[in-house]
């Protein structure tokens, strides 16, 4: 299937910031063929399907860099409590109740939230994995996923085996939209012993490792009275920086914690809202980006943001950046619009394929409606999408090549049907709270 994206504002997000006012963008099926003016388009280019892009900005899919997509079920369930509290008290108990697949509608629920906000890849850590596998695969969204991993205690070499399998049966799978991960969940969950088998898994699969790091003060304080080292000093003394690692949060770092970071390439997904929510903090990330690490954004769940829109972890990165630091040249427009594109496909492993719209990359592409009155009078449409851009502006959501929304309508998730399980699952799971 080819499509010819037409008469669009193409924001490319490559290296040199292409921007083609009136610009098109060709795909010759999962991949892209074209992008610039169109009197530059290849002659012999046939669409199957024109798409007209005018009064819209194309732009490439947000990445969500740090989610479980099937925490869905406990948004607004159990809100303004500290972190541990909220997990050991209220979350926790709950997961306990949980079938496997009730995971499957859980996940669709979140993939349904972030394809209609422009979400076109996301990095989850869960269980049931393999059914969040099943929901990517048919609702067409791309995801790299890894089982959280916990240990140790009488099931976290079984957790292990479930990450391996998960890699087995879906690394590469749906058509590619899937890559799988291990998933330390974070220092205070697992031991060292632990945290060194999953890094010999992950070195065995050739993978990468996500974990929760230093995201709020009392793991660092524990890691401090446990090893005398910080979170991120006792993970390098174990050599976990040595492979490939996507360190969601990185709210209290010291500065010898952020050198490491950058020594290693460590890849961070910034999550300000969950954060926020959880009264965990504020990352320094211009302070990360000084040091030239890379930084992704991240929701975190539904159960504690509540919602999953990249979007508006762009505006809070920007604005939070400039809060923090007492200075608004920090962490401009542009640099957040990266964050949440190619900042968050470098974060994940993936920016080879993805992350920015140029010829070869796969066709992961939004469509904003740029004609609501927060976008006049007409200025610049990167400080307009950063600043003032809202989910309900995206139209069109292109993933590998396929239309998986058009003008406001997924074409591959029926929400109605989702509603309905997930409200049966809510009802059995936690009565009518
Ligand atoms: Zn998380």
């Amino acid at each position: 299937m080819n499509i010819l994206i037409r008469k669009s504002y193409v924001i490319t997000m490559d290296d040199d910031d292409n921007l083609y006012p009136q610009g098109c963008i060709a795909i010759k099926g999962d991949t892209i063929a074209y992008v610039g003016d169109e009197e530059s388009l290849p002659v012999g280019f046939v669409p199957d399907e024109v798409l007209d892009g005018s009064g819209m900005l194309a732009l490439p899919g947000f990445v969500n860099a740090h989610t479980h997509s099937a925490m869905s079920l406990f948004r607004g369930y159990a809100n303004d409590m500290p972190l541990m509290d909220w997990l050991a008290q209220k979350i926790w108990p709950l997961e306990d109740r949980l079938q496997p697949e009730d995971a499957y509608w859980l996940s669709m629920l979140s993939i349904a939230e972030m394809l209609m906000s422009g979400v076109t890849v996301f990095a989850d850590m869960y269980m049931f994995m393999d059914q969040t596998a099943k929901a990517v695969e048919h609702s067409g969204i791309r995801a790299v996923l890894s089982r959280g991993l916990q240990g140790p205690d009488s099931r976290s070499e079984q957790r292990l085996m479930e990450n391996r399998k998960l890699w087995e049966e879906w690394h590469g799978g749906a058509q590619g939209r899937i890559r799988v991960m291990v998933g330390p969940h974070a220092i205070y969950t697992c031991d060292a012993h632990y945290l060194r088998r999953c890094m010999e898994l992950a070195q065995q699969l050739g993978v990468g490792l996500h974990i929760h790091l230093a995201e709020t003060r009392t793991e660092v304080e524990e890691a401090l009275k446990r090893h005398g080292k910080t979170p991120v000093e006792y993970l390098e003394s174990i050599g976990f920086f040595n492979l490939p690692v996507l360190a969601a949060h990185c709210v209290h770092l010291t500065n010898h914690d952020m050198d490491i970071l950058a020594k290693y390439d460590v890849q961070v997904a910034h999550c300000p809202v969950s954060n926020l929510k959880l009264g965990s903090g504020i990352a320094r990330v211009s302070m990360l980006l000084e040091r030239g690490i890379n930084v992704g954004l991240g929701t975190d769940s539904a159960a504690s943001n509540n919602s999953l829109s990249i979007m508006r972890e762009m505006t809070f990165a920007a604005l939070l950046g400039k809060g923090i630091e007492e200075d608004p040249t920090v962490i401009p427009a542009k640099q957040a619009l990266k964050m949440a594109t190619l900042g968050g496909a470098k974060a994940i492993g993936w920016s080879q394929e993805i992350g920015s719209l140029e010829p070869g990359k796969k066709a992961d592409i939004v469509l904003v409606k740029y004609d609501a009155p927060h976008y006049h009078p007409a200025a610049d449409p990167v400080t307009h999408l950063v600043y003032s851009g809202r989910d309900a502006d995206v139209d069109t959501v292109i993933v590998n090549g396929k239309v998986v929304m058009r003008k406001g309508q997924l074409t591959t998730i029926d929400l109605e049907r989702v509603y309905y399980e997930v409200e049966k699952i809510k009802r059995r799971i936690m009565g009518g709270i």
